[in-house]
């Protein structure tokens, strides 16, 4: 399997070079799709990932940085599906969101004035709940709560990190957090892969708690202060640690 960082950035002004979050797992040519950050459809299509073969969208939570590119990414594997004249392989894409609500919006602006019989592209919305969420024959994603949006409310938690079990392997994707220990529940049963947002954290305290907590592979994504400050003085502490950290940048594609 293979882990494509697509956009890296916080959700700061714009930045030469980096695009709010975005990330895809392929696993045999499918494409497991994680948070949706502006421009994320544009950079994968022209750094050759078939967006057709987008198998499911996980949205963390409903923040710009997270979704701002989540209208395009539909409607371009809608735009690939006419142009190319074939049917989207998987049937029905499904859109797994905190908020059924304000992902309908973003689908309406999305597909906004086509009234098509049998639409080109049909998407579902699922609402996240803690606990397993997504199966197949390759993979199972859990979601576990963060209280990055405050606890929570009538209709549920507002944002989630994710566990992805596949070949084998956890990987832990955080989302946003307000502290990594909400993550211990997937953590602690064993992480392979860590990837882990720095927008709200510093380095060292991440690779101290993945230390603490038998992580054997870190990467950070979605920067913040820390990076931004001074990435080689964060890139020089995390050589202070014997286990494998890198800052990740976009464009970065990893073997897992
Ligand atoms: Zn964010």
């Amino acid at each position: 399997m293979k882990v494509h960082f697509i956009g890296t950035c916080s959700g700061t002004r714009p930045k030469e070079g980096m695009h709010h979050c975005a990330l895809a797992f392929e696993i045999d040519g499918r494409y497991y799709w994680f948070d949706a950050g502006e421009n994320c459809s544009y950079f994968a299509h022209t750094n050759g990932i078939d967006l057709l073969n987008v198998k499911a969208i996980f949205i963390s939570h409903m923040h710009t940085d997270h979704t701002g590119g989540l209208a395009n990414l539909l409607w371009t594997i809608r735009k690939l599906v006419v142009s190319k004249k074939v049917p989207y392989p998987f049937g029905v894409l499904p859109v797994y969101v905190p908020d059924l609500k304000l992902f309908r919006y973003i689908r309406k602006v999305a597909f906004a004035y086509r009234k098509e019989k049998t639409p080109a592209l049909r998407t579902k919305g699922h609402k996240i709940r803690e606990g397993l969420i997504y199966k197949d024959d390759k993979v199972r994603i859990s979601a576990i709560h963060s209280r990055h949006l405050g606890e929570s409310g009538i209709f549920g938690w507002h944002a989630f990190g994710f566990l992805i079990e596949a070949e084998g392997k956890r990987i832990v994707y955080s989302g946003d957090q307000k502290t990594p220990e909400d993550l211990n529940k997937f953590i602690d049963a064993g992480c392979d892969y860590f990837i882990m947002e720095t927008g709200h954290h510093w380095c060292q305290d991440v690779c101290e708690y993945a230390k603490n907590h038998g992580v054997k592979v870190l990467r950070f994504n979605h920067h913040g202060r820390d990076v931004f400050r001074n990435r080689e003085e964060c890139e020089e502490k995390i050589k202070n640690y014997d286990f494998d950290i890198k800052i990740c940048y976009d464009g970065m594609t990893e073997e897992i």
